[in-house]
């Protein structure tokens, strides 16, 4: 495989990209990494204290590749942009969320999102709900979701964020729906839209380098509500979990592509 995005300086370079409005030049990378590291650098554990360190010695030339990396993300950001620019540039679009569900109760309580698993099951189901031949291309995204009411428990969630041609919408919502049942924890496990306007936030959002704590709760199946929601920043309970997480994730794995030409 190919050098990773993180690790070119090509993908570092602000010159090289048209900046979107909210993304921050590599001054403000930077100063964003500090402030990570030295969040982290608090920690009694050792795995996160390292975490801290290699965020510290991130330096042109010579990166880091940590999953939470602010530097780094970007640059596998705008490296998944390009891929989205070659592969599906030229057609209308549909942004589409992914959460599976199949196995969300056995994860309450265990602090592990295990990517390799969660790729081969969108494979499957893409390939089963007979989709092999539609283009997706997806970034993954974790939250932590913290529950309270009938289930009482936290997991790190893991989905898809991607995007696909916008004439197979239909074709998509009805076949894959069946593979991804509601259920208590989850309430929209598939989610199309097709983008109309300001695409280049929309496609932003495919690979996320800022990550949610949502608070649920959930009464049964159809009463529910969200009691808060936030930014988990390096202020939060739960950021160095998210450090600890992103880290067993990886960068480069955080992106995946299928069907249509490949
Ligand atoms: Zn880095």
């Amino acid at each position: 495989m190919a050098e990773p995005a993180w690790s070119n300086e090509y993908y570092h370079d602000d010159e090289n990209f048209e900046l979107l409005v909210d993304e921050k030049r590599s001054g403000g990378r930077l100063r964003q990494t500090r402030q990570y590291a030295a969040a982290l650098a608090r920690s009694s554990n050792e795995a996160i204290q390292s975490i801290a360190m290699r965020l510290r010695s991130c330096a042109v030339f010579d990166r880091c590749g940590e999953g939470i990396c602010p530097q780094c993300m970007s640059a596998e950001k705008r490296r998944f942009l390009e891929r989205v620019e070659a592969s599906l540039g030229q057609t209308p679009l549909s942004s589409i969320t992914i959460v599976p569900t199949a196995d969300q109760f056995s994860r309450l309580s265990i602090p592990a999102v295990d990517i390799g698993n969660h790729k081969t099951y969108l494979k499957d189901i893409w390939v089963a709900a007979g989709l092999a031949p539609i283009p997706l291309i997806a970034g993954f995204d974790v939250s932590l979701e913290i529950f309270s009411g009938c289930v009482v428990g936290n997991m790190w969630s893991g989905h898809w964020h991607g995007l696909v041609p916008a004439e197979h919408e239909v074709a998509i919502k009805s076949r894959l729906g069946s593979f991804l049942p509601k259920t208590l924890l989850v309430a929209k496990p598939l989610l199309l839209k097709e983008i109309t306007r300001t695409p280049n936030r929309a496609f932003s959002y495919r690979f996320k380098t800022l990550f949610d704590v949502h608070h649920r709760h959930v009464e049964s199946f159809n009463r529910r509500r969200l009691v808060s929601w936030e930014i988990i920043r390096p202020t939060h309970p739960a950021f160095s979990e998210l450090a600890r997480v992103l880290a067993e994730i990886g960068l480069t794995s955080r992106i995946i592509e299928l069907g249509g030409r490949q």
